[in-house]
């Protein structure tokens, strides 16, 4: 199938073209034609399937349909999103399609400053891009009506819901008016996000995709057996020996992730780190330089990398294995994008190899060792645990790997594809502002 059989108009199948989009991923074939229809839809589909353009297209075409508004422009088509980074990307793909139509879209997020946000509302938006702390504060502050949203599309659900931001999802939802159309994407469906689903939705097309497990055939895997301790040395030698352009390396824990930042920029390899402590302007100027290929690594905690979309992501490395094998498919997975080949190499102790087990019983891959390794594993037994330091008081902030576990479980409860509506277990839930 081709862009052109969707029926898209030519501004945007000029720009998918622009993007490289050879043809539309099975997300796209399936929601493209029922959205411009002005169908509600029910996705069931993650970062990394072609789920945005597949609501961003019809979206900017029917807005483009619309008679043009008189006067100010007002929001006509609002998407919620929980995170600030996937909001940026959304925004920022909003913008590269809609490049050739006269339409205006914006951006709102928590934790930086408003002003520039509300100045540009006032210029008049016809798409907003929004997180939903952020979107309820300006709206309490009078500088954003949704009386004329006819498009609303609530994205990754049920991250919403592990994240805490449900309530504040309802609450905007109130607001909408009831004529409108809704799209909702969620990886799975647990329990409330079906309700709210049957809730707001009318009469929805259902489409479900597979989600990335699948595409881990695709992404070439290798694993290096070391120990511990060896870990550093072994990353800086895989990165000065190996022809490696780009890497996500994801460490278990925020003070692990800025460790490794330091060892590599003393090796001379240009890395920063991304996790839940970085100001917001800190982890996008990470973000930014990685893409730019001013950095070669990007280092991450599975919180702050989860949504992130880079193209042309060579490497992903896991210089620790997760505990979930669920999380390892979600790491690798921000390689091989698309289609696009990818590498993903783990470093793995000992301490490590039950988890290496669980990964390959997921997969059902067997993931090959490399020999060649100038720090190999040297020992063979359980590296006794050192007395914690007391912790420093906590912040309120979600603690990483906790929130990433319930993400997790939430994953393994509820299946997109076979447990539609099951009860999903309750997973510790925190409030956190966006
Ligand atoms: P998403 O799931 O929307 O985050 O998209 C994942 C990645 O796939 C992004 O880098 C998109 O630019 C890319 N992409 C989306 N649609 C296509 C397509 N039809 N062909 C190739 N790449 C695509």
């Amino acid at each position: 199938m081709t862009f052109q059989q969707l029926h898209l108009m030519p501004q945007l199948l000029r720009a998918v073209e622009q993007e490289g989009y050879l043809r539309p991923t099975p997300i796209q074939q399936r929601a493209i034609p029922p959205a411009l229809r002005g169908r509600d839809l029910l996705g069931c589909a993650q970062t990394g399937t072609g789920k945005t353009a597949a609501f961003a297209l019809p979206i900017l075409q029917r807005l483009s349909e619309e008679k043009d508004p008189r006067g100010k422009r007002r929001i006509r088509a609002l998407i919620l999103t929980p995170t600030r980074e996937l909001a940026l990307q959304i925004h920022e793909n909003i913008v590269s399609y809609g490049r050739e139509l006269p339409l205006h879209s914006a951006v709102i997020f928590g934790g930086v400053s408003q002003n520039p946000q509300t100045e540009e509302l006032a210029r008049g938006v016809d798409v907003l891009v929004a997180t939903p702390g952020r979107l309820l504060d300006l709206m309490n502050q009078g500088f954003i009506r949704l009386d004329s949203v006819g498009i609303f599309v609530l994205d990754e659900a049920d991250r919403m819901l592990d994240m805490g931001f449900i309530h504040d999802v309802r609450r905007v939802i109130a607001t909408l008016p009831e004529r409108r159309q809704t799209m909702l994407f969620s990886a799975t469906m647990p329990q409330e996000i079906a309700q709210l689903a049957a809730s707001m939705l009318h009469n929805p097309e259902r489409i479900a995709v597979a989600p990335p497990a699948t595409t881990v055939e695709l992404i070439e895997q290798a694993v290096y057996l070391t120990d511990k301790a060896k870990k550093r040395n072994l990353l800086v030698w895989l990165l000065q020996n190996r022809p490696i352009d780009s890497a996500l390396v994801f460490t278990r824990t925020k003070h692990g992730a800025d460790r490794v930042c330091k060892v590599l920029n003393g090796a001379k390899i240009p890395a920063q780190a991304i996790h839940g402590d970085k100001s917001q302007g800190a982890r996008q100027r990470a973000l930014s330089s990685f893409k730019e290929g001013k950095i070669r690594v990007l280092v991450a905690t599975d919180i702050a990398a989860r949504g992130i979309d880079i193209d042309a992501l060579s490497h992903v490395i896991n210089f620790e294995l997760p505990n979930e094998p669920e999380t390892y498919v979600h790491r690798i997975g921000r390689t091989g994008r698309a289609g696009a080949q990818g590498v993903a190499l783990s470093l793995c102790d000992f301490d490590e190899l039950t988890y290496l087990k669980a990964i390959e019983a997921l997969t059902r891959q067997k993931i090959p060792v490399v020999e060649e390794n100038p720090f190999p594993m040297e020992r063979f037994e359980p590296v006794p645990k050192q007395p914690r330091p007391p912790r420093p008081p906590r912040t309120g902030a979600v603690p990483e790997q906790k929130a990433a576990d319930a993400g997790t479980q939430r994953q393994q409860a509820a299946s997109c594809r076979n447990d539609e509506g099951s009860p999903a277990k309750k997973s510790p839930r925190r409030r956190r502002r966006n």
